[in-house]
């Protein structure tokens, strides 16, 4: 196990079996997790990036078996904030020094992309970056909202096994997924993507299969959650992710792609009261505090309990690990501008 995690550590590379076998023991988890925290820290610094997360809207025309706010679920009280409010939220978060705004939702197409570039538009006079999350849709679509300003798009895979992902996802295509993945690349938004991890019958192979695909599609960021049921979902009865496996995934994730973000997610605090600094403390070097008001906070339910950042409490903590929080945009590599499309194919 120490010999793979040297390799990983010095060639970025390992392979299918390698990971799954690092993923399958435990005897050398603390060398890992050291590790990762050595390669963040050469790779994307001691800064830690806060993204304000906006939650703008709960309607959603999936049917995800795991996630609370699927369509399916008749329980959920569904809300909508309208332009003014979504602007007025991220004016507040920016006048509180985040450099980043996150507009996400379930797949919601009442949100026309041209509504949506008109926000984001809007958002982008305050001089912040731009991340969505708001599902898939065209690469025409993609266009309107890269073209109105947008730097960022998350859109987990979720598992790269594709029987795995058709039985999770009712009527969902993972060749759709895939594509809009790639168009996002393609159009130059960092792209982030990212997994699930405690789905049924997943295996180690299968999260290595997940690894490798970051890698193959130059993912510019990684958020890994641990799957936690929702007692409204077809799901409620299995058991929550694994948190250790779920760190696990994050550390060979920042190994073998040194200096992408990735976000320490609420769904780690939301199982282990330090899962956050477990996750900064493996690999990680992102945080997504919530800014939504808190009444729709509570309606946007993808898994319960979901945990809550204390702005003060963090700064604490991060200061007696020796980070601290970042003043700038943070884009791949903790550069204060994102990757343009010249230098994305000078890359190739
Ligand atoms: N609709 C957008 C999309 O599909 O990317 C963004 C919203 S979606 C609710 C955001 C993420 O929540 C998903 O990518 C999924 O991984 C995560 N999620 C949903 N239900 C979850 C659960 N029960 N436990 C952990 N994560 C969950």
């Amino acid at each position: 196990m120490r010999d793979l995690i040297e390799k990983a550590v010095s060639t970025s590379r390992l392979t299918r079996d390698e990971i799954a076998a690092v993923l399958g023991d435990n005897s050398c988890n603390q060398e890992l997790f050291a590790a990762a925290d050595r390669v963040r820290k050469q790779f994307a610094g001691d800064e830690v990036h806060l993204r304000a997360l906006i939650e703008f809207s709960n309607f959603c025309r999936c049917n995800c078996l795991y996630c609370g706010i699927r369509a399916g679920n008749n329980l959920v009280e569904r809300y909508r904030l309208n332009r003014e409010q979504i602007i007025s939220l991220a004016k507040k978060a920016s006048a509180s020094g985040y450099k980043t705004i996150v507009l996400q939702s379930g797949e919601d197409i009442y949100f026309t992309a041209e509504a949506l570039a008109e926000i984001v538009a809007e958002i982008k006079k305050l001089d912040v970056a731009v991340t969505l999350s708001i599902g898939e849709r065209s690469y025409e679509e993609y266009k309107i909202l890269k073209d109105a300003g947008a730097d960022r798009f998350l859109l987990r895979i979720e598992t790269t096994d594709k029987s795995l992902y058709e039985k999770m996802h009712p009527k969902a295509s993972f060749e759709n997924r895939k594509r809009c993945l790639y168009d996002l690349k393609k159009l130059g938004f960092e792209t982030g993507t990212g997994c699930l991890v405690g789905l049924l019958e997943q295996t180690y192979e299968s999260l290595a299969d997940d690894i490798l695909f970051f890698k193959e599609l130059d993912a510019d960021m990684i958020g890994i959650g641990p799957l936690i049921p929702h007692e409204h979902t077809p799901l409620k009865d299995c058991s929550a992710g694994d948190l250790t496996l779920a760190l696990k995934v994050l550390a060979l994730t920042r190994l073998l792609l040194p200096d992408i973000n990735i976000p320490a997610t609420t769904a780690m605090e939301t199982l282990h009261p330090e899962g956050r600094m477990m996750a900064l403390q493996s690999g990680a070097n992102v945080v997504m505090p919530n800014v939504t008001l808190d009444e729709y906070k509570s309606k946007y339910e993808i898994y319960p309990d979901k945990a809550n950042v204390n702005y003060g409490e963090l700064s604490e903590k991060l200061r007696q690990i020796g980070r601290t929080i970042s003043e700038k945009k943070g884009f791949r590599g903790n550069s204060d501008r994102p990757l343009t499309l010249n230098s994305v194919t000078d890359l190739e």
